[in-house]
């Protein structure tokens, strides 16, 4: 099979899997946008992803999203893993949104960062709820100081919460981290009302769990592995 079509029965199958989803959480699939993760595959690819109408990519290496970026521009670009301070001001640029900021330092240099092009910056701010020591994030005992931070920003928007099921879950049994992150989410909405900060977006759900994380509540799902299932390492990423 051609690559094209690959991807296209793939993107079937995933948008009918998100539908039934929906369905069955009582949501509209409206409310639900996939980003496709790209970090596996060919700029060539990802291209084709835009043609067959997925608008919205992501990497999680800034250098990666800076060489895709470059060869596809029409997509709105996401970053979703760890950002380095030092890589702030050439990905600020380039991004749509920023999913993983994971440190006050952090997002402090994107605040400089957007004060400087004279932007605003959209970011989700990203918990590690599963106490893996490998995963990036705020730690729940940082819920306190979300308030008092962000009381001090002018760039930056913090549309909402991003999160990682724990190593090794599936569909039903990462449910219960992606409801913590909503709790967080509703509690912290709460306590920034009246602020430029809606905290709309709850960023959770990867190919092992995304029908799980859209029951939860997710607004964007970040989906690599089975966008891509079937395709040889002749199409994986040059990098
Ligand atoms: C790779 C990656 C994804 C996509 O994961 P799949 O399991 O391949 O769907 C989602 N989010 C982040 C942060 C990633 O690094």
């Amino acid at each position: 099979m051609e690559v094209r079509e690959i991807l296209r029965n793939n993107l079937e199958r995933i948008t009918s899997q998100i539908a039934d989803a929906c369905r069955a959480a009582h949501r509209d699939p409206a409310e639900v946008r996939l980003v496709a993760v790209t970090k596996t595959v060919s700029s060539e690819v990802a291209a084709l992803l835009t043609e067959l109408g997925v608008c919205d990519l992501g990497e999680s290496r800034p250098q990666e999203l800076w060489r895709k970026a470059a060869a596809i521009p029409q997509a709105r670009w996401h970053l979703v893993g760890h950002l380095q301070r030092n890589k702030v001001e050439r990905t600020l640029p380039l991004v749509t949104l920023i999913h993983s900021v994971d440190s006050w330092r952090l997002l402090a240099a994107i605040e400089a960062a957007a004060q400087k092009i004279n932007r605003i910056a959209d970011v989700l701010l990203e918990f590690n709820l599963s106490g893996e020591p490998a995963k990036h994030g705020f730690v729940p005992e940082q819920e306190a100081e979300v308030p008092d931070v962000l009381a001090g920003l002018h760039y930056v928007r913090v549309r909402g919460l991003m999160t990682l099921a724990p190593l090794g879950t599936d569909h039903e049994s990462a449910r219960p981290t992606f409801a913590a992150l909503r709790h967080l989410r509703d509690r912290l909405a709460l306590r920034l009302a009246g602020t430029p900060h809606t905290l709309h977006h709850l960023s959770m759900g990867m190919s092992n769990d995304f029908r799980g994380a859209i029951q939860e509540g997710a607004t964007l799902i970040r989906i690599g592995t089975a966008l891509f299932a079937g395709l040889s390492d002749a199409h994986a990423t040059t990098a």
